[in-house]
């Protein structure tokens, strides 16, 4: 049970610290698709998404 408890805590505090880490606006940003042609801004895009915290941006070219 112990080595249960002492495997939990750290992953908790790292969940916690990567929460605060989004809050901030230090996000994880993956891109989800590049390069792609937006109709409406007639410009080449790439989306990203950040895994932590399920936040989405799209950045131009
Ligand atoms: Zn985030």
């Amino acid at each position: 049970m112990s080595n249960i408890l002492q495997f939990k805590k750290p992953s908790l505090k790292k969940k916690a610290k990567e929460k605060t880490l989004c809050s901030n606006g230090f996000h994880k940003w993956e891109v989800v698709t590049e390069n792609q042609f937006d109709t409406r801004s007639g410009k080449l895009v790439t989306a990203y998404y950040c895994p932590r915290c399920g936040k989405k941006k799209t950045k131009a070219h």
